[in-house]
């Protein structure tokens, strides 16, 4: 699939529910209402989805939400979705999470044939992060990440920006980061819904935070690239990679390959637009694929060039984008 900017559509982030165990600050409203089960897609359906998007040329999915794993018997769609790694057409499964269940499920997300995964990880003090996720256990993710290491999947961490709230542990967790092995992923906090105190009082643009960084560690530049919006240098005192993403300091849709389909079947064919493809109605509507493929078709046809975020005061009574994260799937 190429879209009409001329970049090959590879891509695929699929959120498999809106439902979260966490309430990150940024992230949800705090009396958050979930959708009607009958509005979201099942198991099977999602599997078809996914199915229908490698069969269209995409070679890399990633599961999100919400939180992925707290959705029941989501190994299900993980272990179906493994099987077309390689001669299946797919090059990469992975996972965002908050690791709040990768106790249980590590082991099997690597059976399945994961090898890497991202973690959303905004801080290292118990109250800060129960402050952030309004109700998360430091103890109980750690105690995640860990099994994570054990299962042999490789860790990156993803970490949102914040002023007044973790921006004084950036070091602490490059630190961290470091020993533990990880890469560590910074990202600019995006005016997505509504958040807690007002967007832009929470805004830290991350060209600030790589300055300060700059004090106390040797940031090498080089060239890895992902095909994702993140930036990365080196690291040269752990040997670790630190990325940055920065949708609001400088622009990253230029070789943007991705597109998202959230639990209830809406195709987003950028994070930062409001079009939307529905394609649970041709998913529902019959047993065989062409009208869900004709649908997926016609929505990278309209594929934006770019988004055009912008955080400003008057952005704090409406917010660029009305959709929070959680809905979408990050
Ligand atoms: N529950 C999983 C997790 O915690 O990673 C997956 C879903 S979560 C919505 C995915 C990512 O989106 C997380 O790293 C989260 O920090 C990020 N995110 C959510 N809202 C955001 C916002 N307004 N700005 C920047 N990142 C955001």
């Amino acid at each position: 699939m190429i879209d009409p900017f001329g970049r090959p559509i590879t891509y695929l982030r699929l959120s498999v529910t809106d439902r979260c165990d966490l309430r990150c600050l940024y992230c949800m409203a705090e009396d958050v209402e979930f959708l009607p089960k009958a509005e979201v897609l099942s198991l099977e359906e999602l599997e078809r989805l996914g199915a229908a998007f490698v069969r269209l040329g995409v070679t890399k999915i990633r599961l999100t939400g919400g939180e992925p794993l707290v959705r029941r018997d989501v190994m299900r769609l993980v272990e179906a979705l493994g099987r077309r790694l390689g001669a299946g057409g797919l090059d990469e499964l992975t996972i965002t999470t908050n690791a709040t269940q990768l106790a249980t499920h590590a082991f099997a997300l690597k059976a399945a044939g994961m090898r890497r995964i991202n973690v959303s990880l905004d801080s290292l003090d118990r109250d800060t992060f129960r402050r952030i996720t309004r109700s998360g256990d430091l103890d109980r993710v750690l105690g995640g990440i860990e099994a994570a290491k054990r299962a042999g999947l490789a860790v990156k961490i993803n970490m949102v920006a914040m002023k007044g709230m973790n921006e004084h542990e950036f070091d602490r967790m490059l630190e961290w980061c470091g020993a533990q092995g990880f890469d560590l992923t910074l990202i600019e906090n995006m005016p997505m819904g509504t958040a807690e105190g007002g967007r832009s009082n929470q805004f830290l643009p991350l060209d600030t935070v790589r300055q300060r960084l700059a004090r106390n560690w040797t940031l090498e530049p080089i060239d890895y690239r992902t095909g994702g919006p993140a930036r990365y240098v080196r690291i040269a005192e752990t040997g670790r990679r630190l990325g940055f993403i920065t949708p609001l300091t400088h622009n990253f849709c230029e070789g943007c390959n991705r597109v998202r389909v959230t639990c209830t079947g809406t195709m987003y064919m950028c994070l930062g637009q409001e079009d939307a493809a529905d394609l649970r109605t041709p998913l529902r509507a019959s047993e065989a694929d062409a009208a869900l493929e004709r649908a997926i078709r016609d929505a990278i046809a309209r594929k934006p060039k770019g988004h055009d975020f912008a955080i400003d005061r008057r952005l704090d009574q409406a917010p660029r984008l009305a959709r929070h994260m959680h809905t979408t799937g990050g």
